[in-house]
């Protein structure tokens, strides 16, 4: 499996926020968001091979409780399933950060932390190329959503930017029929700079209290700034 990152850290966002867990960034994606803030995981994909065994023994030898699989898309990591029922199988509580267009297909799974990815998540062609049109028809899997929500417990988190962005996903749930309790929906600000993020957050805030959705803060980039390992 190609590792691009393993680190002991804070977790930065959703329900989680702030509990110490191991992250496992698995490199390698099927999108490609313009405002991607891994690209070493996505748009220019690097990392380190590893056998599964060698990867366990590493994050077991931290002391979180909580592992997050992460990307990248960590569903397209050949292997990911047996790594997971082997975190599982040591105790560990599990989240996946996916963006939702591949099934869980029976992983052991904790929290799905489902971040299915907006409009302004699509790159022109000049950016991006024959990736531009395949992001496109590839970032919003209805079905797959519903098979995550059905799987285990789950938060749908969405980067957005403006009210526009808000009532985009809910047109998207709505004309899906996902109907999921708004404290499940948490709103992101975009932004990998602590002073830019700081002044979005206060819109992002306001658009929650109008439409009753969670927010939630990106913690690791108040603390570490954009650092990569944090
Ligand atoms: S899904 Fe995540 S890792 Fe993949 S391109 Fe989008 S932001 Fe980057």
């Amino acid at each position: 499996m190609l590792i691009c990152e393993l680190f002991h850290s804070i977790q930065g966002e959703g329900s989680l926020a702030g509990v110490p867990s191991v992250f496992v960034r698995t490199s390698g994606c099927n999108l490609r968001c313009v405002w991607c803030d891994t690209p070493y995981a996505s748009w220019n994909p690097t990392g380190t091979k590893y056998e599964i065994a060698d990867l366990l023994g590493e994050i077991l030898a931290y002391p979180a409780q909580h592992v997050v699989l992460t990307g990248g898309e960590p569903l397209i990591a050949k292997g990911i399933e047996f790594l997971a029922a082997e975190l599982r199988a040591n105790g560990k509580h599990l989240t996946i950060e996916t963006a939702g267009t591949i099934a869980p297909q029976g992983i052991a799974c904790d929290l799905a932390s489902l971040s299915p990815k907006l409009a302004h998540s699509t790159p022109s062609e000049e950016q991006a190329g024959p990736w531009a049109a395949r992001h496109q028809a590839t970032r919003w899997q209805p079905d797959v959503i519903r098979a995550w929500i059905n799987h285990c417990d789950y938060q749908l988190k969405f980067v957005v930017r403006n009210e526009q962005d808000v009532i985009e996903l809910m047109e998207l749930l709505g004309s899906s029929n996902i109907q999921v309790a708004a404290h499940k929906i948490l709103l992101m600000p975009e932004g990998i700079d602590a002073n830019i993020l700081k002044q979005s957050a206060f819109a992002v805030s306001e658009l929650c209290k109008r439409y009753g959705f969670r927010y939630t803060p990106r913690l690791h980039i108040d603390l570490y700034g954009n650092t990569r390992g944090t």
